[in-house]
């Protein structure tokens, strides 16, 4: 990853703001810029980014060890347990202006800063970063295709297992199992919801035993490299019957109508506009719960979200969901999700498994 291009395009980013210094503690934002994945403890860490010359990584000193020197986007200092990290940070900002912080600086630094400069403005800086991470380069679309062909291919592996009789917690151990034999670092999250625990979105899998005609939603996903995969798929096992395959169909034209309307230039708002308008018009309008999707690299969430209302216009590269589901209480639910990238002239989606209902014993 080329953390010094991305951090010298932060800067220019932080100029045209009029930004003199970006501070960014441990999050996604940190990972994106420097390769750290460090967790926020007792002890800080930061990335100081002035708007020209070099970055510095403020990190604890008994953390040194494990960095990677080579690859940090600049200067390293550190500081040893009974130093006063802030006070090396106050140093450095003490002629600056306009100071922007990420989101996940704790108050129990940013506090402290902002009294000991009192001349700084401190501001949140989400907008320097966040169009940067939105739209994904070459090497980082790579890892999210694979990771999305492994989750593919977990999917094709589960269809094949047979789900009738067993517990949606033993299915979910099969799929954390199949998640990391088919090349994922690590499982990020899985969800296997049966029957009417389908109608629960973020359903934490339980003892629920599968039985012929119930609906099971999977949505699951793992890492490589910290860069995510995000698949659901409904089955059904054996015949679910006429209602839930009409709920099935009207679903998946919906997620095809949403894919459909994904290409440069269109607002985030009006994809989800166009999924909902599917699922109203087809009559179920009443069971839709959630928007249509949420962008995924180093987070399973980040921006950009489709949601209606958004006005984030799509660019070649920016990678997210298109998971309309519904959910009919105290019976079934079902919702397919793929990700999609946004190409120069359309639309790729890194998910390629089959989306007809797939009948499974
Ligand atoms: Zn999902
Ligand atoms: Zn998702």
């Amino acid at each position: 990853m080329d953390y010094r291009g991305r951090v010298a395009r932060v800067q220019e980013r932080m100029r045209a703001q009029g930004l003199d210094w970006l501070l960014v503690a441990p999050s996604a934002d940190l990972t994106y810029l420097t390769g750290l994945e460090a967790r926020h403890g007792d002890r800080l860490t930061a990335l100081l980014v002035p708007a020209t010359g070099e970055a510095t990584a403020l990190v604890p000193l008994l953390e040194a060890g494990t960095l990677d020197r080579e690859a940090l986007p600049g200067a390293l200092l550190t500081w040893p347990d009974g130093a006063d990290p802030i006070a090396l940070i106050v140093d450095r900002l003490s002629n600056a202006h306009e100071v922007g912080v990420t989101e996940s600086f704790w108050a129990r630094d940013l506090l402290p800063l902002q009294e000991r400069l009192p001349s700084a403005r401190l501001t949140v800086a989400t907008s320097a970063l966040r169009p940067l991470r939105e739209r994904k380069d070459e090497a980082e679309l790579d890892l999210l295709r694979r990771a999305a062909h492994a989750a593919d291919r977990v999917f094709e592996r589960i269809c094949a297992a047979g789900l009738e009789g067993h517990s949606e917690a033993e299915v979910a151990n099969l799929l954390r199992a199949m998640i990391v034999e088919e090349g994922h670092d690590a499982v990020a999250f899985c969800i296997v919801a049966a029957g009417p625990h389908g109608t629960r979105p973020h359903h934490d899998p339980g003892e629920r035993r599968i039985a012929r005609g119930d609906l099971v939603v999977l949505d699951y996903g793992g890492s490589i490299d910290g860069y995510n995969s995000d698949i659901t798929r409904t089955l059904a096992v054996g015949d679910p019957g006429p209602e839930a395959r009409a709920v099935y169909e009207a679903v998946r034209a919906a997620q095809e109508t949403g894919v459909r309307a994904v290409r440069p230039g269109v607002l985030t708002g009006a994809v989800d506009v166009a999924t909902r308008t599917a699922l109203e018009s087809a009559g179920y309008g009443a069971y839709v719960v959630h928007r249509t999707g949420h962008g995924l690299g180093l987070e399973l969430h980040e921006a950009p979200y489709l949601v209606a209302g958004d006005q984030t216009e799509l660019q070649p590269g920016m990678v997210f969901s298109v998971e309309p589901g519904l959910y009919l209480q105290g019976r079934f639910g079902v919702r397919i999700e793929d990700i999609v990238a946004v190409t120069p002239d359309g639309v790729e989606r890194l998910n390629q498994s089959d989306r007809a209902l797939r009948i499974v014993e």
